[in-house]
């Protein structure tokens, strides 16, 4: 890919996956794979496999295929999920409790470094092993923790300003799990998250095998 030019989110999202599968092959002791053996664990067809490959170099070698563990770190690499990545989460509610609480961010190497809220009942307390903070003190800790990476775990109504205050505080990447459209600078990276959305999708695909089904598949 020429310097400068970034490679489409869309193949950004299936190298993750494929990196979380080259994790569980690992995992399995498993060598070497082909790009057909990772359609068959990914679902992702073999070719789109090796064009999301091609923008970042050349890899494996025709006849042996890809080694899993040199293919890993070069995703790695290029995902920067080799470095430890510091996040800030703005909410200490139910969903932000999950995720502080949750094992597989620090795996990942991914590391939640400081907790927000705005409420005077739960700010100094601890919400697993973190201190939740004031979050008019967002920029100002920030200043020393020097996260890039915001999660926003409100209510719709304080969505935005939390976005605002992660982004005053020096974030450019957004995790964003409240169900509002966020407006941000243009070198801010918002990823919305919801699951609600998600079923929604599922639903339409269940309404549509039904109405293919006949009555003796039942
Ligand atoms: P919650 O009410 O349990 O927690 C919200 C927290 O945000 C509270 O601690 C509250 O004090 C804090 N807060 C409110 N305004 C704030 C502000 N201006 N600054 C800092 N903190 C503030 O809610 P929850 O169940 O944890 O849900 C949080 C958000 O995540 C909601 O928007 C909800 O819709 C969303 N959600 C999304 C998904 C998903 O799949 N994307 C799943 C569950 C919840």
């Amino acid at each position: 890919m020429p310097p400068g030019q970034r490679a489409p989110v869309p193949a950004l999202e299936r190298l993750a996956t494929y990196h979380r599968h080259l994790l569980d092959l690992e995992q399995e002791s498993v060598v070497t794979i082909s790009s057909a053996e990772m359609e068959t664990h990914t679902g992702i067809p073999a070719a789109q496999f090796r064009k999301d490959l091609s923008y970042f170099g050349d890899f494996g070698t025709p006849g042996v295929g890809y080694v899993v563990t040199e293919l890993r770190a070069a995703i790695d690499r290029i995902l920067h999920v080799h470095e430890e990545q510091c996040l800030l989460l703005v909410g200490a509610g139910n969903l932000g409790a999950a995720l502080v609480g949750y094992p597989g961010l620090m795996e990942q190497k991914f590391r939640l470094v400081a907790v927000f809220d705005n409420n005077y009942a739960k700010i100094g307390r601890q919400l697993w092993n973190l201190e939740i903070y004031d979050v008019a003190r967002l920029k100002e800790i920030n200043s020393v923790l020097q996260a890039r990476i915001g999660v926003i775990a409100v209510p719709r109504q304080a969505a935005q300003e939390a976005a605002n205050a992660l982004v005053d505080a020096g974030v450019n990447a957004l995790l964003n799990f409240a169900p509002a459209t966020l407006r941000v600078p243009s070198h801010v990276m918002v990823r919305n998250v919801s699951f609600v959305q998600e079923l929604a999708v599922l639903s339409y695909h269940v309404a549509s095998v039904a109405s293919v089904e006949q009555p003796s598949d039942r």
